[in-house]
């Protein structure tokens, strides 16, 4: 069974080929904004700790994360089964964590991929993009409907998706995430694909490296 990590600058597109592999290639996409947005919504005490800094682009402190995640691993018993991680880890210290909880059942990560994208590109993308209310698909900005043609919800923008915010969030992944790049690296994990190209054609090059 595999574990894969999905890298890369916001917008970079992890959400939608973690999705893809999901639907076609059997894997459990563990989405970890989604899930935090989840706690947010349902106004759980995560939920309300958590808030504050994903609204401003922020990351959520280590602990916080790393206790949730693991638990959730836990909890749905992901050990044997293949994995598509999306937005965790973010910082060193979470992908420790995450080795360690992974090889007390099987092994650890098998290939982190990072998916490389132009800053501008990112930035177009993200402040444009829109996503479903119901099943977070996410959509280009001009898409043509304002409904999702999967399970028939609204469109909506994340509140996240704003300028301001997003430019914090690149600043964020520069100084704190691209850590992981040299952690994977070490490990001979690490795997880097140009994301500046469809997502069908970004999807065939992550299947050449996860298959
Ligand atoms: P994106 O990758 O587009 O910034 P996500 O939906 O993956 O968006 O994450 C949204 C927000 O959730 C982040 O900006 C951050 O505040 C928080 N978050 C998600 N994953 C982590 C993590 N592994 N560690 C700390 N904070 C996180
Ligand atoms: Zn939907």
């Amino acid at each position: 069974m595999k574990k894969i990590v999905l890298l890369g600058p916001p917008g970079s597109g992890k959400g939608t080929q973690a999705e893809l592999l999901s639907v076609k290639e059997n894997f459990i996409h563990l989405a970890t904004g989604d899930l935090l947005r989840n706690e947010i919504s349902n106004k759980t005490e995560l939920g309300k700790k958590v808030k504050s800094y994903i609204e401003k682009g922020l990351l959520v402190p280590d602990g916080m994360i790393v206790d949730f995640i693991l638990d959730y691993i836990r909890k749905n018993d992901l050990y044997k089964k293949n994995v598509v991680f999306d937005g965790f880890p973010r910082r060193n210290f979470q992908a420790e964590k995450l080795e360690e909880e992974l090889s007390k059942n099987g092994s650890g990560i098998d290939k982190a991929i990072l998916i490389d994208v132009d800053e501008n590109t990112i930035i177009e993308r993200l402040s444009t993009r829109l996503i479903c209310s119901g099943c977070k698909k996410i959509y280009p900005g001009n898409y043509e409907d304002d409904e999702c043609f999967v399970c028939h919800n609204k469109l909506i923008k994340r509140t996240d998706d704003n300028i301001d915010v997003i430019k914090n969030r690149i600043k964020v992944y520069k100084e704190e995430t691209t850590e992981l790049l040299d952690f994977y690296e070490k490990k001979g994990k690490l795997v880097r694909i140009d994301g500046n190209d469809k997502p069908e054609r970004i999807f065939e090059k992550i299947k050449e490296v996860v298959l």
